[in-house]
């Protein structure tokens, strides 16, 4: 004989999962809304009116690869000096073309990446690509790579002894496209080139010299919010100030800005 006790114990137990079911799904339901939206208004922001330029086929190169990039990328790919180049599935040297004005830094490869042997291609890299194409550019007429060439384990921060090891790869890959502007996507994409500490949103807005090597020419040097901090800490001023400061950088090469996207 089950006692009344013992029955009212596991009615409240019962309830009390279904409510914490309950809220669990409110509170998802209302955080996949949100990012909806934000998705929306970002895609609106920037995507601009560039349908026909998002219909290259992505798999057609419209560039000529560079021999020496990518000598440089096989030598990187048996490199197992740090804990991500141990974990790494792929190496992520980095894709564009070799000949361009313009390049972008970023930290280090996330999963998506870490599969796919591509820089950008996960959630930030697809909002990267609608700033590229809203500044009148396609992916594939700038080149893309990242501070660090493999992806961290479990996504964290890269150590200072990894981009130690990693960053003369950079600055090899730079001295061959020899570009005209980096965009440093994030604090610490930023930190490291500038070899600084100050915090990225007062560095963002404006272009820095950036000396690939001691006595080289500089190079400048754009910080900005990195994609992953917009669609975290989204708000229109945070989209706005990474789209003041790619602004510069499209009148700084003396490009003008596609129609739709003057706003
Ligand atoms: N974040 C980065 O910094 N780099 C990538 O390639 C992808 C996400």
């Amino acid at each position: 004989m089950v006692s009344n006790g013992v029955i009212w114990y596991h009615l409240k137990l019962l309830l009390l999962i279904k409510f914490k079911v309950i809220f669990f799904t409110m509170e998802n339901e209302i955080d996949i809304r949100k990012a909806a939206r934000q998705l929306l208004e970002i895609d609106e922001f920037f995507a601009g009116d560039f349908t026909l330029r998002y219909q290259q086929d992505p798999e057609e190169l419209t560039y000529e690869p560079s021999a020496e990039l990518v000598k440089l990328a096989k030598e990187a790919a048996s490199c197992t000096r740090c804990e991500p180049g141990q974990s790494r599935a792929k190496l992520v040297p980095g894709e564009g073309d070799p000949k361009t004005r313009l390049v972008f830094v970023g930290e280090a490869p996330g999963a998506d990446e870490d599969a796919q042997g591509r820089p950008f291609v996960g959630r930030s890299g697809k909002l990267l690509e609608k700033i590229i194409n809203a500044m009148g550019f396609m992916r594939q007429d700038v080149y893309i790579c990242n501070i660090l060439k493999c992806r961290p384990p479990k996504n964290r921060p890269p150590k200072p002894e990894e981009i130690e090891l990693c960053l003369p790869l950079l600055h090899k890959q730079l001295e061959i496209i020899q570009p005209e502007i980096i965009v440093a996507l994030g604090a610490s994409a930023a930190h490291t080139l500038l070899k600084t500490k100050t915090p990225i949103g007062q560095l963002r807005g404006q272009f820095h010299d950036f000396y690939i090597s001691e006595g080289a020419d500089p190079i400048k040097l754009m910080p900005t919010y990195h994609p992953a901090y917009l669609l975290r800490n989204y708000s229109v001023d945070n989209r706005k100030r990474v789209w003041d400061d790619m602004q510069k950088v499209v009148a700084e090469l003396g490009m003008k800005l596609p129609d739709k996207a003057k706003k």
